[in-house]
């Protein structure tokens, strides 16, 4: 095929990857002018959608914002904090604001202060090198937090334009769709243009006379668990709605499965409540920690599962992780499967995950 661009974002058109950048049916070859899926979405049904980026690409553009003069929005997924994080946004920036937006609010207790929650959010910013001016939350896929947030823009980007920042997943489109339908109402919003001096596809929608909100392409994270299991398994792990947290009493020498996909041991110290922050689709089973490696080999994909018989094969292996709590109220994360609470200092714990996906401890953020 010779090259073909799309007449709305200039990308190089091409038929075969569906989440892919530039996809567009083969159908829609007949026509004289062809328009990629993404840029088809955004003109036909005010919709921005996803398209993932490789790193380099993703550094272009990091750069590329560096150069310009707009208030930067950063997205991230507040039940997958570290995991959808983006590290070293702050060394591209440039003297750029960034307004930190965490999304998926609805997921975590109703009990949990917002307010908690962003001074948590805050602090963890700092701890990893980011001084956003302002950090919001959100539940773009219900609508919690977007009035304010869009007054927050308003009020950082001074007359500028805003470039909505964020890996794949944290819901960046859910939130800008939001944002369309606020600010544009039912108007059309097609302004979708080639990015000056990239290839990048990168989305515009208007503001005001000349600014636009800048939609750039979300960075796939390598290490978030998502990566490690198949779709149907994603689905139980991502959760949808609230989380109810599980609280154990483990004595020591007790162990605690994700499924297969974790394992959590509480090797030394008094016995004490756990709690466990996961999809509520996530099957846990707790066990002694010398029967634990037994189960696991004659069990995961049974008893324990996801994941599945059929991905036994692929499955990395676990690798264990040994920490000391020093502090209460601390969590172990579970790198985007999910995180559990020690409230008391002292205990000597292990941590499973599958090689290649992180585990650490945190701030405690409920
Ligand atoms: P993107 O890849 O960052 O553009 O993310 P999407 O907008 O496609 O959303 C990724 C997933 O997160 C989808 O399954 C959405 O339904 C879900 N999602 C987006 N926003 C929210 C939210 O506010 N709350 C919850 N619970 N899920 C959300």
């Amino acid at each position: 095929m010779s090259q073909v661009v799309c007449i709305g974002c200039g990308v190089e058109i091409q038929t075969e990857d569906k989440e892919g950048l530039g996809y567009a049916p083969p159908s829609s070859f007949k026509k004289d002018e062809v328009i990629c899926q993404r840029c088809f979405k955004l003109k036909h049904y005010n919709e921005v959608q996803d398209v993932p980026l490789t790193d380099d690409d993703f550094l272009k553009i990091l750069n590329e914002i560096g150069d310009s003069e707009g208030l930067i929005v950063k997205v991230v997924d507040i039940f997958d904090f570290n995991g959808s994080w983006l590290p070293g946004l702050h060394r591209f920036v440039g003297s750029n604001p960034i307004l930190l937006v965490g999304n998926k609010a609805d997921l975590l207790p109703k009990s949990v202060k917002h307010s908690k929650l962003t001074q948590w959010m805050k602090h963890e910013a700092k701890q990893l090198g980011l001084k956003p001016v302002d950090v919001k939350l959100v539940s773009a896929s219900r609508g919690q937090g977007i009035e304010e947030t869009i007054q927050a823009i308003e009020e950082y980007r001074e007359g500028r334009d805003v470039y909505v920042v964020g890996c794949t997943n944290v819901g960046k489109s859910t939130f800008i769709n939001r944002i369309i339908k606020q600010v544009s109402g039912e108007q059309d919003v097609i302004t979708t243009s080639h990015f000056p001096g990239t290839t990048l596809d990168m989305i515009q929608i208007p503001l005001g006379d000349d600014e636009y909100l800048i939609d750039t392409p979300g960075i796939i994270n390598h290490h978030q668990m998502a990566h490690y299991v198949n779709k149907g398994d994603l689905k139980i792990i991502t959760p949808k709605k609230e989380i109810k947290p599980r609280t154990f009493q483990l004595n020591p020498e007790q162990t605690l499965f994700f499924g297969g996909l974790s394992r959590f041991d509480f090797l030394k110290g008094d016995r004490q409540a756990f709690t466990c922050y996961f999809s509520n689709e996530l099957n846990i089973h707790r066990t002694k920690v010398e029967k634990a490696d037994e189960l696991y080999k004659n069990h995961a994909s049974e008893l324990l599962q996801p994941p599945r018989i059929e991905d036994m094969d692929t499955f990395p292996e676990l690798v264990k992780h040994e920490f000391k709590i020093k502090e209460g109220k601390t969590d172990i994360v579970f790198s985007g499967l999910g995180w559990i609470t020690v409230n008391e200092p002292g205990a000597y714990i292990a941590a499973h995950v599958p090689k290649g996906v992180s585990v650490f401890l945190r701030k405690s953020l409920i």
